[in-house]
């Protein structure tokens, strides 16, 4: 089988994993795949994936593993995915890791794992701003990354919304999650020789300079 490049990014909700998933799309030729965005996509279109996934997204818990991988398996059986992708949200505990090894190892395996670093801080100050478009996902913040008209999307001109678990209450429970769930992974990547980590507190462009060297090497090499 042919060798696919995939990375997966890690960080706390709100450390800018969609935000540089986007710009790395077109720089490494690799599209997204963020678990979020397919679950919000579905949630838009009143799917009964949707209607699951709500369920949970709203209370800021995680959508049931056996739901969520086969999900991302059938989304890695479309073309684009050919050379591989960047993953943004998934795997999110040790079960998702797993399988996703066992999905990637055909391909030669996971290629690296950028960990962003931001504090607990930091995090809450992103996610309450952020505001999304609502057709084509951009993501922007209401200081520190603001669309040229507010309420409106650059890219499409799509109306700008604030996500139902982008409050706080969920906000914290999401960080709660993601200790208890999530960090597991720093350790299970670590282990495997994967893992790279970044200061994300760092403006947008710079942050992107830093994954495109990490992540430029390591293409160069696959
Ligand atoms: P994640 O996908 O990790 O949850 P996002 O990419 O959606 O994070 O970013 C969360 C919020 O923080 C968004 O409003 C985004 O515009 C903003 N943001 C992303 N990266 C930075 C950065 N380096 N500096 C300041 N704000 C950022
Ligand atoms: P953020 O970018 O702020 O980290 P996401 O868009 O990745 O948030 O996820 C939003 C919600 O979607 C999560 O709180 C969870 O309910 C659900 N979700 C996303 N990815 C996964 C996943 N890999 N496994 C289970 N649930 C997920």
């Amino acid at each position: 089988m042919n060798r696919r490049t995939f990375f997966v990014l890690l960080g706390v909700p709100g450390a800018g994993k969609g935000t540089q998933a986007k710009l790395l799309e077109e720089r490494l030729g690799l599209p997204q795949v963020s678990t979020g965005d397919i679950f919000r996509y579905n949630l838009k279109n009143e799917t009964a994936l949707g209607i699951l996934a709500k369920s949970y997204m709203d209370k800021g818990e995680l959508v049931p593993d056996e739901v969520t991988i086969r999900m991302v398996e059938d989304r890695l059986t479309q073309s684009d995915v050919a050379k591989g992708a960047i993953l943004d949200g998934f795997p999110r505990n040790l079960a998702q890791a797993d399988a996703f090894d066992k999905i990637a190892a055909p391909y030669g395996g996971v290629s690296l794992v950028p960990l962003i670093h931001i504090s607990d801080e930091e995090a809450m100050t992103r996610i309450t701003g952020r505001r999304v478009c609502r057709s084509c996902g951009a993501v922007y913040h209401i200081d520190f990354n603001q669309p040229q008209r507010a309420g409106v999307c650059d890219l499409d001109g799509g109306e700008l919304y604030q996500r139902d678990d982008d409050k706080p209450e969920t906000v914290r429970n999401r960080l709660y999650v993601y200790y208890k769930q999530t960090s597991p992974l720093i350790g299970y990547y670590y282990a495997k020789g994967l893992l790279a980590e970044l200061d994300g507190t760092r403006p947008i462009d710079q942050v992107q300079a830093d994954l495109l060297d990490l992540l430029g090497a390591e293409e160069a090499v696959a």
